[in-house]
């Protein structure tokens, strides 16, 4: 395995490997962290650190491998609250009460695709394998946001949904907010059949995010698709980080749901106000 990326870090502590950006890392009284596949317990197609509950594995050995992230990140894994995707675009709110749901508390809502949150001690937790994971720290007034872009989050505008929720709640000023948009299925590898390559045309966006390359198939840029919707929304361009690090070129490394062909556990993206 060999890693290499301009924008993130890979870090390793108690045998366990997870991926920061500099810019969050830079922010006091924030935490995040992207899992990778390596330093957990569960095995099969899901060795070794699986953070998805729903896709076969044991609840057992996921939930060992929250809290062996939480140790690795210094993160209680009491302050843990997960989102429930389903490549929708709302947008929850959560607190002290929410605490633990989707994680040791069962799920109380079918679909949330965001959380903000503006509590200290409340872990926000999304899952990812290839979808983008985007999270946002509004430096002034201390509240953050997560949220899943898959193709369908990105061109329905979750990222700017989920802006837009954190100026509802929390008066949050978009020029205020750092954004990170994590590891996803790049460029390189993120092939589209027509329907899906038009919906991306249809965002309007100013840089292309589609290439065609032939026999009705299409290349899409998530990741600058949804930095370009960030940015539509009021954020500063100098304020967003992307990912660098494309999933499927790193399979070994970052869960794929391409390149495993589904038969895989997901990575996480965790973040916190201290
Ligand atoms: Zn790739």
């Amino acid at each position: 395995m060999i890693f290499n990326s301009n924008t993130m870090q890979l870090e390793f502590k108690n045998a366990l490997a997870y991926l920061t950006f500099n810019e969050l890392n830079k922010i006091p009284n924030i935490k995040h962290a992207f899992s990778t596949r390596l330093g957990g317990v569960s095995t099969g197609e899901f060795t070794s650190l699986n953070m998805s509950f729903n896709r076969g594995d044991s609840d057992e050995n996921v939930t060992e491998n929250y809290k062996r992230l939480c140790s690795a990140l210094g993160i209680r894994y009491e302050d843990l609250v997960a989102s429930a995707q389903d490549h929708n675009t709302t947008v929850r709110r959560v607190g002290e009460a929410q605490k633990g749901i989707g994680i040791y508390k069962p799920k109380d809502m079918l679909s949330v695709d965001g959380l903000i949150t503006n509590e200290k001690g409340v872990a926000l937790v999304t899952y990812f394998a290839d979808c983008t994971p985007i999270l946002l720290v509004d430096t002034k007034l201390n509240a953050i946001g997560a949220c899943h872009a898959g193709w369908r989050g990105t061109v329905s505008r979750i990222a700017q949904i989920t802006v837009e929720k954190m100026t509802a709640e929390f008066g949050t000023n978009p020029r205020d907010i750092i954004a990170a948009v994590g590891p996803a299925i790049g460029k390189c590898c993120y092939e589209v059949d027509r329907p899906v390559a038009q919906r991306f045309i249809d965002l309007e966006l100013s840089e292309a995010v589609v290439r065609d390359i032939g026999s009705g198939k299409y290349m899409v840029d998530l990741l600058s698709a949804n930095k370009q919707i960030l940015m539509q929304s009021g954020v500063k361009e100098s304020s967003i980080v992307c990912s660098d690090v494309c999933t499927k070129c790193n399979c070994d490394l970052i869960w794929s749901h391409r390149a495993t062909g589904g038969k895989r556990g997901g990575m996480c993206a965790i973040l916190e106000i201290l």
